[in-house]
């Protein structure tokens, strides 16, 4: 399971890496590739999103299949349960168990566009699930501890709750119905992440927390990403980045500069000991990050991971 791996690391931090399925045959013999190149850099787990039941979540459950059976990944597959059937959820729980994969993160999703909201405001669910905590008491009855269960979490506030002390108390609900782990909403604002921590340890949330890490590739990415998620954007960044938004090359140079200081003030913090990245299925500018944090050993550059290799735009 994905946190004794974690725990018995011998490692200053240990880290792991998120990809989503992608649409083609082609982009998923890609990403095998790239995820069997990244299995020399030793990541804790990696994980694969889950994209609302359909077609989308079958491949999830294959590239999680493939992943722990075939290139011996430690493997976490994400689960959304709102406007689910029961039927799909026991499908992809029964398939990731004869896989070998203990680890879920157990998500409620968004809701559908054309979702309607009742006299008090609140979203209507159709289905067994209403928030991602019935999904982790609805593992746990039918498979016990089988699953280290993940949770999600939003150190700035959720899109639907910008009381980030409720949002809190349900993060609280979901690690008491049985979450083991917490992975984290992108996000820049470093001293903000830091208070939010020992806010959790306030409230008596003693799990591992994961924090989400989004690399910079290019500018119009990294605004929109951000306004997406909601999340603030530090005046210093944009400071750094803005003057030179129209050339890709240099951005991904000062986002990897700006993200690695941010990755060793969480590390310095000691409130985390772990990076979670959002690869977007990329692995030039996570493999960077690492490699200027020290944490990928130089046997990586042994395997083919050469360093002109991985990052050809930073060597001129
Ligand atoms: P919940 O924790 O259930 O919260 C949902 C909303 O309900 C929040 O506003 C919360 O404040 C509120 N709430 C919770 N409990 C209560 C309660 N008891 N009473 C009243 N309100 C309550 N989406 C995908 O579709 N696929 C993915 O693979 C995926 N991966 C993700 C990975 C991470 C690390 C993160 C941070 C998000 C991911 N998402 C994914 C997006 C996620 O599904 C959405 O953010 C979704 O809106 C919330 O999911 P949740 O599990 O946090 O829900």
């Amino acid at each position: 399971k994905l946190l004794q791996a974690h725990e018995t690391a011998d490692l200053p931090a240990t880290f792991s890496f998120e990809f989503f399925p992608p649409k083609t045959e082609q982009g998923i013999q890609n990403l095998y590739d790239r995820m069997d190149r990244m299995y020399h850099l030793n990541p804790t787990f990696i994980d694969v999103t889950w994209n609302a039941g359909g077609r989308v979540s079958k491949i999830s459950n294959d590239i999680v299949n493939t992943c722990q059976s075939v290139l011996g990944l430690e493997t976490c597959l994400h689960m959304t349960c709102t406007n689910m059937s029961v039927e799909i959820i026991d499908t992809a729980l029964r398939e990731a168990y004869e896989s070998g994969c203990q680890n879920i993160l157990a998500l409620r999703g968004d809701p559908p566009l054309d979702a309607q909201v009742d006299a008090n405001g609140q979203l209507i669910h159709k289905g067994e699930f209403q928030y991602a905590k019935d999904l982790i008491s609805y593992i746990k009855k039918q498979y016990g501890d089988h699953f280290c269960i993940g949770v999600a979490a939003y150190p700035e506030g959720h899109p639907e709750e910008d009381n980030c002390d409720r949002v809190i108390d349900y993060l609280k609900e979901k690690i008491d119905a049985g979450g083991d782990f917490i992975v984290t909403q992108m996000f820049y604002d470093v001293d903000n992440f830091i208070e939010w921590c020992h806010k959790l340890k306030a409230k008596g949330i003693e799990a591992p927390i994961f924090p989400g890490i989004m690399p910079i590739t290019t500018y119009a990415s990294f605004m929109r990403r951000a306004k997406w998620s909601e999340i603030k954007i530090p005046q210093g960044f944009l400071d750094i980045l803005e003057p030179h938004k129209e050339d890709d090359f240099k951005i991904r140079e000062l986002g990897c500069e700006l993200i690695t200081k941010m990755c060793k003030k969480l590390l310095d913090s000691g409130v985390v000991n772990h990076l979670h990245f959002y690869t977007m299925n990329l692995e030039k500018a996570t493999i960077m990050i690492l490699q200027q944090l020290g944490l990928v050993t130089p046997e990586v550059n042994d395997t083919g991971l050469t360093g002109g290799e991985i990052l050809p735009w930073r060597k001129s």
